[in-house]
């Protein structure tokens, strides 16, 4: 038996499904979640010494590869200083002002340790400087898995979500109303009815956890308009687009300012750091300047802190973005290429360092779309492409996520995978 079946057979009797967040297990592709020991760049190697190409990324953060010596040494440089005092320090003042360099729309910004707490500190901040206690969300779209959050559509139009966990009292997500991504006209129906009572809409401005999906311009510009006009606080959820899809993340390609963004992945470069920020007046409502409460024991750790900011240096690099951009238009035309020689219906997009595969004749443009995709395709050419050494997200709803390590090479051995895989399937 591989080391991965025993590890992942003795971790079951430990931890719940053997695994620390749940799309670990491989619960939609089937077979054994890989236990990795390693990570160099863009590999990564398993239990067993078997080399990958890997294309999650530890699902974003790692945007300058796995490892990269610069971070590694500053990670180091600040342990040994100690690992957390619980009182400011000097390394959290450079990161606050670096992250307002590069998103302009971000005043003012408050580092916690996870997204979820971002998402979960914006929504109630939002609520607070409004006094309002309703919010909006869109179906497909994930923000961490706080109580409001974790909710389904209703059956209609204006009917308020329901939730999507055990767990969560159906009250609890009483004020959250889920919307279609992309549509237009529902959100206008939706604010000419309940506009004044809304405390925000959050949105992932591209959507990456139903797979990659592109909002429409007339959908974010309407999101802008609707929510000024209202009185509603904009959030920009980019946890997973934020120093992903361009240097100011998707706003910048978007051109629009929201009232508040999230961040975390690529901001903690692999160490735990969310972070929530934007219009000045709106933070200032945050304890201890204001009356909404939040705090965190590890917030700003010094450590995670190192390794946020030597990455946020690294992806200042000339024309990083353009080349890793380029790069992922490579490999996903390198995939379609694939696909279409093999007679596979496949189609694929790609923003920044973000991609999106999908087992469908045209790109999803919502969550229904995106879920008339062929689960039964991409499981098995997951595991096709896993025999080969390429790693990809294990479920057929997740973005990919290309680094600045994978060179030329890598994605021509991982095209010329595909090309392979996508021959077993149409055989
Ligand atoms: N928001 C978005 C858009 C995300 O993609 C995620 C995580 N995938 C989160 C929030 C939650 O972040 P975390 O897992 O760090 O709590």
């Amino acid at each position: 038996m591989s080391r991965n079946h025993t590890l992942f057979e003795r971790a079951r009797h430990s931890i719940p499904g053997g695994v620390n967040s749940p799309v670990r297990a491989f619960g939609s592709v089937g077979g054994t979640p890989i236990f990795f020991q390693r990570g160099q760049g863009a590999s990564l190697w398993d239990a067993d010494n078997t080399q990958y190409i890997d294309y999650v990324g530890s699902w974003g953060p790692a945007i300058v590869g796995h490892a990269h010596p610069e971070v590694i040494a500053a990670v180091q440089a600040a342990a040994v200083n100690g690992l957390s005092f619980g009182a400011p320090t000097e390394a959290e003042i450079l990161i606050a002002e670096e992250i307002i360099k590069l998103v302009p729309s971000i005043e003012s910004v408050r580092l916690v340790s996870s997204g979820t707490e971002a998402t979960m500190s914006a929504i109630r901040l939002a609520r607070g400087f409004t006094g309002r206690d309703k919010i909006v969300k869109f179906e497909g779209c994930y923000h961490g898995h706080s109580d409001s959050l974790l909710v389904k559509a209703g059956s209609g139009l204006l009917t308020f979500g329901t939730p999507s966990s055990g767990g969560v009292p159906a009250d609890f997500t009483r004020h959250t109303l889920v919307l279609e991504y992309n549509n237009v006209e529902q959100l206008t129906q939706t604010f000419a009815e309940l506009g004044d009572q809304l405390a925000c809409v959050i949105l992932e401005p591209f959507a990456g956890n139903m797979n990659l999906i592109r909002p429409s311009a007339e959908f974010v510009a309407a999101l802008r308009e609707l929510c000024t006009r209202h009185g509603a606080v904009l959030i920009y959820d980019e946890v997973m687009t934020g120093f992903r899809v361009a240097l100011g993340g998707a706003q910048e390609l978007h051109g629009i300012r929201p009232d508040l963004t999230t961040l975390g992945k690529v901001v903690g470069g692999g160490m735990p750091i969310g972070a929530f920020g934007g219009r000045a007046d709106i933070m200032a409502c945050i304890a201890p300047l204001g009356s909404v409460y939040q705090a965190g024991t590890l917030s700003g750790n010094p450590v995670a802190v190192a390794a946020g900011l030597t990455t946020l240096k690294l992806i200042q690099a000339e024309g990083f973005h353009a080349r890793l951009g380029e790069r992922t238009r490579q490999l996903v035309d390198g995939l379609a290429a694939a696909a279409r020689e093999a007679g596979v219906t496949c189609s694929t997009d790609s923003v920044g360092g973000m991609f999106g595969l999908y087992f469908t004749a045209e790109v999803p443009r919502s969550y229904a779309e995106v879920m008339q995709s062929d689960r039964e395709l991409f499981n098995r050419f997951f595991h096709a492409m896993l025999a080969e050494g390429v790693y990809l997200a294990p479920s057929a709803f997740e973005a990919g996520f290309v680094s600045a390590a994978h060179t030329e090479a890598d994605i021509d051995a991982t095209v010329a995978a595909a090309r392979r895989a996508f021959a077993k399937l149409a055989a």
